[in-house]
């Protein structure tokens, strides 16, 4: 029997849950956007996203979903044959060094694998080795969203610091932003890039990058009008917030959804339930992982995201559970990226659990009932007590 019929929870790692406030001020009719109420409304969105990524620096927003606003922080300040060096942990990293490649740069990646951080002391022996500076920016995803291996961008800052190297550091905060702390001006980042459809809880649609008086410095004599961020970030007119017509309903979206984040008590308290959230994932799991299959991606707690949790668990049991959590109970987990590939059986060995944004513990307590659940149907082993660990963590507050 499928004990599915009821509302649908979508655990994957972007895009997230939509709440019902953000869908509601998404529904009325098209605004005048020539004056009035969306022009001012949309020129108070720049504190309020200013805040949540901790930053006085500029932003430009892009109609666009993550991979647009990679490509239109590459355009501003990376030119073909441009030297950068992407810092890898996963498939974001490599994607976001592809696409550098493909706009023309000489790419430099160092690879990390699919499990650890980024190892800071390599990153400085290569930057010391960089005696005439070619190196023009230094790329780094913050949380991976395919390993949720979560990365010590201040130590990357740091370490570029330490060796006297003066490469931009632009950072992939997609994941991560009003999920993991992050704080672009004292960790020293000069370019950092984020979409509207994962911590921020608004519908795939929306990019964002900010940048700070460093990069915008260094930016390229030749930008496209579309991708060049001068204007989008000082505008004289709506119009030129988005090069073109703006995405009012995503605006009005993305209005409620800062609002959400406000009433909470700010991204401070945004954070902490998280981290709350994420330590109660991690306990099911260590305690799943006792007996059987069952491993989290990241053995260190100190380098995982609480954005997402990637889970090993052999094949075929994870897509095996991933169909049985959906029709029997309703709730999607994310595939693996990246582990291996699609034609290999081995991908069948993977999930993810996505718990961003409009999370909160009873949601987090359900996806593991239903997950302990898919492991007793499948007959997975797995270890006892999972559920009452996580729940201690929920009642320990
Ligand atoms: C989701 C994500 C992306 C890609 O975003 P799209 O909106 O799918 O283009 C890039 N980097 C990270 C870290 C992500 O989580």
């Amino acid at each position: 029997m499928s004990l599915a019929h009821g509302r649908n929870y979508l655990a994957i790692p972007g895009p997230s849950v939509m709440p019902d406030r953000v869908l509601n001020a998404m529904h009325q009719a098209a605004p005048n956007i020539y004056e009035g109420e969306l022009v001012d409304m949309v020129a108070g969105l720049i504190p309020d996203l200013r805040t949540v990524a901790r930053t006085e620096g500029h932003v430009a927003i892009y109609i666009a979903n993550g991979h647009g606003a990679w490509e239109a922080a590459l355009s501003n300040v990376v030119a073909a044959g441009d030297k950068v060096l992407v810092l890898a942990t996963g498939r974001f990293g490599h994607g976001w060094g592809e696409m550098a490649r493909a706009l023309g740069a000489e790419v430099e990646v160092m690879d990390f694998g699919n499990r650890s951080p980024i190892d800071l002391a390599q990153v400085d022996t290569r930057l010391r080795a960089d005696r005439d500076g070619d190196i023009k920016a230094v790329m780094a995803v913050h949380v991976d969203t395919a390993t949720s291996v979560l990365n010590d961008i201040a130590g990357v800052r740091a370490t570029m610091d330490a060796a006297g190297h003066g490469a931009l550091l632009m950072a992939d905060c997609i994941a991560s932003l009003g999920c993991d702390r992050f704080e672009m001006d004292a960790w020293g980042v000069d370019i950092m890039v984020t979409a509207s459809q994962k911590g921020l809880m608004t519908p795939p649609g929306l990019g964002f990058v900010f940048f700070n008086d460093k990069a915008a410095a260094a930016q390229l004599d030749r930008v496209s009008n579309y991708w060049n961020w001068a204007k989008r970030a000082a505008p004289d007119y709506l119009y030129e917030y988005f090069n073109g017509t703006a995405p009012t309903h995503h605006l009005f979206g993305l209005r409620a959804a800062l609002d959400l984040i406000a009433e909470e008590g700010g991204i401070e308290a945004v954070w902490a339930r998280h981290d709350r959230l994420a330590q109660a994932i991690w306990a099911a799991f260590e305690v799943w992982g006792n007996a059987g299959p069952l491993e989290l991606n990241v053995a260190e707690a100190a380098h995982r995201s609480r954005a997402v949790t990637a889970v090993r668990i052999g094949a075929p049991h994870g897509t095996a559970l991933r169909q049985w959590v959906e029709h029997k109970a309703g709730v999607t987990l994310g595939i693996g990226l990246g582990m291996a590939e699609p034609e290999d059986p081995a991908w069948h060995g993977f999930f993810r659990v996505g718990h961003m944004g409009h999370v909160n513990a009873h949601m987090v307590l359900g996806v593991l009932g239903v997950i302990e659940a898919g492991l007793q149907a499948l007959d997975v082993p797995h270890g006892d007590g999972a559920l009452a660990a996580a729940a201690r963590v929920i009642a320990e507050g």
